[in-house]
């Protein structure tokens, strides 16, 4: 079963950390690049720790009682804490979005030390996941920090984040820090072939060498839409901004200028040192168009692009945003008037 396993790119940290099981500290805060496994790696651990009969390789089971129920998302002793899910009012149209809370807030750590004071259903141990650590905010993180302070037996938090510097530093000296690296190019890039992706390189290039974000990268759907604007922005001055709005309108916003930002670091890079980054199936296009850009355009339309980019957890009207973007793109080609 695949999910009580971890990618094999962590397989030296796994034999690692279980090394000395009875040495296994009461919170581990696992740490590395976003898109890279850390979850798969955190529920290997949980399972492992709350399986009956751990298989001889050091994996859970798969396939006792507990690994079932976890397996399930019904283990009476596994607690997940992170953001909360909920309707997006704020949503266009007819069909309300699923939109995420950004933060794990005080009453959910309440609920969580309530929850975990009653259970012990197994009389073994119990897991508490916490991911991303550093989206706790500041009262929550309060709260939690006691939790951490006066441990309970046989409670094992694993704290999961891509961002620790933003982890509150008294939640991190509460914790083990363990680093999960990326795989390294030929190991991601193997990784992906097994999965009958041919172009594995340039998608690498295209998720900033993270594996599951390649991945993702290379859904039909997606790929559709982020080719048919990439081909559009490499058309610089002679793009159509309203048009591929247009043409765009399904696209999630955060997919769009996540594209358009990466594009605009590769006209940046392909004019300061001859080599884009992301996109190296374009060079040919960011060489040409690199030599009419307006450099200082570029730079406020990288500002505006990581505006938006932030204030993708609040309602704002895509479809104008969208259009911000493009018309700032095709200015980038005009010539001062
Ligand atoms: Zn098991």
């Amino acid at each position: 079963m695949d999910s009580v396993h971890n990618y094999v790119w962590h397989d030296p940290v796994w034999q690692q950390l279980w090394q000395q099981p009875e040495r296994l500290p009461h919170a581990l805060l696992l740490h590395g690049p976003a898109g890279t496994g850390k979850r798969r790696f955190a529920r290997a651990v949980a399972a492992r720790i709350l399986c009956q009969r751990p298989a001889a390789d050091g994996y859970a089971c798969g396939q006792c009682a507990s690994c079932h129920w976890l397996e399930q998302d019904a283990h009476p002793d596994f607690f997940l804490l992170s953001p909360d899910s909920g309707e997006d009012e704020s949503a266009e149209g007819d069909k309300p979005q699923k939109r995420k809370s950004a933060w794990i807030n005080v009453e959910q750590v309440r609920n969580l030390v309530e929850l975990t004071a009653l259970s012990k259903h197994q009389g073994g141990w119990r897991v508490v996941i916490v991911e991303p650590a550093e989206q706790l905010n500041l009262n929550a993180a309060n709260a939690l920090l006691k939790t951490l302070e006066e441990p309970s037996e046989r409670t094992l938090f694993l704290l999961v984040t891509a961002r620790l510097n933003r982890v509150m530093p008294t939640i991190r000296s509460r914790c083990l820090k363990l680093a999960l690296p990326a795989p390294g190019p030929s190991q991601a890039e193997a990784w992906l072939r097994e999965r009958g992706l041919g172009n594995s390189a340039a998608l690498l290039h295209e998720a900033g060498g993270a594996p599951l974000l390649a991945l993702e990268l290379a859904e039909p759907a997606y790929r559709e839409q982020a080719d048919w604007l990439l081909q559009a922005l490499g058309k610089g001055p002679a793009m159509d901004a309203l048009q591929v709005a247009e043409k765009l309108q399904d696209m999630p916003i955060a997919s769009c200028v996540d594209i358009v930002q990466k594009w605009l670091f590769d006209l940046l890079r392909t004019r300061l040192v001859k080599a884009g980054h992301f996109y190296p199936d374009y060079a040919n296009n960011l060489q040409a168009l690199v030599k009419s850009v307006n450099l200082s355009r570029l730079s406020t339309l990288l500002d505006t692009a990581q505006r938006i980019r932030r204030a993708a957890y609040h309602p704002l009207n895509a479809r104008l945003v969208q259009e911000e973007l493009l018309l700032g793109y095709q200015a980038l080609f005009q010539a001062d008037s």
